[in-house]
């Protein structure tokens, strides 16, 4: 299996009133390097694209690109550009990136030129910027690729921010993490969701469990379903008594925390987002946690209750007055 690290750049428009809701970032470069298994560079893909939306460009990409209109015009339209990139890739690899969104975009161009998707459902694929934070840094904190390069003393012999470059050093980056604990921690992309419950995500990590649901009409069907609301140990798949039943602290976020007997105290937090398509569909993980920070939770719990109890307390007061 390859590796595919690759790298898009692409343009906006100049001003709000002429954006096209569905196209906010239109492709007009394509980078990428083929890493084999083992991690070496084997192939590299270098093309620029021929803007169709919007002809200017943004001053922004025009100065972080040192591009300049008239060299886009030397490219080919984007159609074509993914096909020849998708025909390059080959059968058999992984998608790897700088950062979550080169995918997104990516498959938000095809959509828009309505090329098939890429494919049925969420695509795996390694986040380098995730992973480094998790192998260097305190895993919260996302770092420039510069910043990575300098940090793992990478010769810097071509400049940064074109496609390509920023595509080769992603790969050299990536080719330098080599703790398999950290490479176990794969990201998916959800530009599309799973189709249907068949198609959903379930992963388990070292030290917690990510679940990517199908959409949803609304919050009431979430709410409605079992394996949603559940809170089973992903180790021993015991349903488990709750500690702390679920709350939300702004009706985007829930948490609940349950405790097995073998394994330990687990939160389980649901993130409820919108989809693509303007439905609903929930990200849920599930984490071992310690005695503090189930008191934290607690507390969070207390506080959302108690600002809950002040909003209703001067509400009524509110409709007291008005009578
Ligand atoms: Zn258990």
């Amino acid at each position: 299996m390859n590796y595919i690290v690759f790298d898009l750049e692409w343009n906006q428009s100049n001003t709000e009133k002429e954006e096209v809701e569905v196209l906010p970032f239109e492709i007009i470069e394509i980078g990428a390097v083929k890493l084999s298994d083992d991690r070496t560079m084997v192939s590299r893909y270098d093309q620029l694209i021929k803007p169709q939306v919007y002809r200017k460009l943004h001053y922004m990409t025009q100065k972080l690109l040192h591009l300049e209109a008239d060299e886009l015009e030397k490219g080919i339209v984007f159609s074509d550009a993914v096909s020849q990139f998708l025909d390059w890739c080959g059968e058999d690899y992984i998608f790897c990136s700088w950062g979550p969104l080169d995918l997104t975009v990516l498959q938000k161009n095809m959509s828009y030129y309505n090329m098939p998707p890429l494919t049925e459902g969420p695509i795996a694929f390694y986040d380098v910027q995730k992973l480094f934070s998790l192998a260097y840094g305190n895993k919260k904190l996302r770092r420039s690729l510069e910043y990575a390069v300098d940090f793992l003393r990478i010769e810097k012999d071509i400049p940064f921010h074109r496609a390509f470059s920023d595509a080769y050093y992603t790969a050299k980056v990536f080719a330098a993490i080599r703790n398999a604990n950290v490479l176990a921690h794969m990201s998916y992309d959800v530009f599309t969701l799973p189709q249907n419950k068949e198609q959903e995500v379930f992963t388990v990590f070292d030290d917690y469990a990510k679940y990517i649901t199908r959409e949803f009409e609304d919050k009431a069907q979430i709410a409605a379903d079992k394996q949603i609301m559940s809170s089973k140990c992903y180790l021993c798949h015991k349903n488990l008594k709750k500690k702390i039943k679920w709350f939300t602290p702004n009706g985007k976020h829930y948490y609940c925390v349950a405790e097995c007997d073998k394994h330990g105290l687990m939160k389980f937090k649901i993130r409820v987002r919108r989809s693509e398509n303007h439905k609903l569909y929930v990200i849920k993980t599930i984490k071992f946690i310690g005695k503090d920070e189930l008191e934290k939770i607690k507390e969070k719990k207390e506080h959302t209750q108690e600002i809950r109890r002040i909003r209703r307390k001067n509400k009524n007061h509110n409709q007291n007055s008005d009578i």
